[in-house]
């Protein structure tokens, strides 16, 4: 599928893919219309399907997983109100504060463990009585996967029971639901159960160029679409890009599978250089720890191997479809090679 990268490697995210030549034939081919009149065929199509396949009543397609989490905040959430989040969650702390700022939407950040969950009782004992000093807490929002890790079914159904027993709304961050789906070998359905709202992103390892879905109850997504408009969502021939989300979610579930064998090889090959601390991959995100004296001269290493890599202490790889076997193999040699040579 690499027909634009060149000959690089690059392990920074599962953002990077380039769309295909069956992927790009869709995108040439489709019907479109203007979309802010609802008109777009493939964009209509794309939602219902996506809808349909994580058993939601509606769906919205958006530019991004910003907007479309965004959007599920603000239709849940209004000024004043408060929304419980881990710590670590996308939402939370990599969307620039925009519930906070766009929304008047108050995060409540809570504590992940180890595994990515927060617990039960941090959920419960984080639920604001009902008083005036306090903002009202209305929404509880989990990520599944989180850094890579997949929250259980168990886990799942335990935490939106609570949250709906208490009153509160759920939203999954689902940019990665699908790898926790393929992960646990369970339908997308059953994945997103539990959740009034879920975000998926198409363009992160299911390879789309660009785009999100948000899926939820009919009426919501009428009134999450008036929210789009506002934050400059509303796009008008989306279907170019809707069909190559479309194509996305009908063929290339699945090889999430194989992106997940390729970090599990790619680390047990990294496991084996003794100056690296390798984590175990559950998906297609794990973490290393490289020596700090070893990131700046390890940096240049990879740049001249052609490997892509954010190169820190701390350093996340991600597998995705443009990473092939070869691809890892060739990733552990640099790698080898570089820490036989190297010394502190
Ligand atoms: C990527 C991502 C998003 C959305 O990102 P966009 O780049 O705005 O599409 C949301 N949540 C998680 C967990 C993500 O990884």
């Amino acid at each position: 599928m690499s027909d634009n990268t060149q000959g690089w490697i690059d392990l920074r995210s599962d953002t990077v893919t380039q769309p295909g030549a069956a992927m790009r034939a869709t995108m040439v081919a489709a019907h479109v219309g203007d979309d802010v009149y609802g008109d777009d065929p493939t964009v209509n199509r794309l939602q219902d399907y996506a809808a349909e396949l994580f058993g939601h009543e509606a769906g919205m397609f958006a530019p991004s997983g910003t907007q479309t989490n965004l959007i599920a905040l603000m239709t849940h959430c209004g000024r004043g109100d408060e929304y419980l989040v881990g710590q670590e969650a996308h939402t939370y702390k990599y969307e620039v504060g925009g519930a906070a700022v766009l929304g008047s939407i108050q995060p409540q950040p809570i504590i992940n463990q180890p595994d990515g969950s927060i617990l039960l009782a941090d959920i419960e004992g984080y639920i604001k009585p009902d008083d005036l000093h306090f903002a009202r807490t209305r929404l509880l929002a989990l990520e599944n996967t989180i850094g890579g890790r997949v929250l259980s079914q168990e886990y799942v159904a335990a935490a939106t029971t609570l949250a709906h027993e208490k009153g509160l709304a759920t939203h999954l961050d689902g940019a990665r639901i699908c790898n926790a789906a393929v992960k646990q070998g369970i339908s997308l359905a059953d994945a997103v159960k539990g959740f009034d709202t879920v975000s998926v992103c198409l363009s992160k390892g299911l390879g789309a160029p660009v785009g999100s879905v948000l899926l939820g109850p009919k009426a919501f997504i009428e009134q999450g679409k008036r929210w789009r408009k506002m934050l400059g969502g509303g796009m008008r021939q989306a279907g170019v890009i809707a069909a190559a989300a479309h194509y996305a979610l009908e063929h290339n579930v699945a090889l999430l599978a194989q992106d997940h064998d390729h970090a599990a090889e790619l680390a047990r090959g990294l496991a084996l250089i003794p100056a690296l601390t390798v984590s175990t991959p559950q998906t297609n995100i794990f973490w290393i720890d490289v020596p700090a004296a070893a990131c700046a001269p390890l940096r240049a290493a990879l740049e001249r191997a052609q490997i892509r890599a954010t190169v820190g202490h701390r350093m996340r790889l991600v597998t995705h479809l443009d990473v092939s076997a070869h691809d890892v193999q060739r990733t552990v040699d640099v790698f080898t090679t570089f820490f036989t040579d190297w010394r502190a």
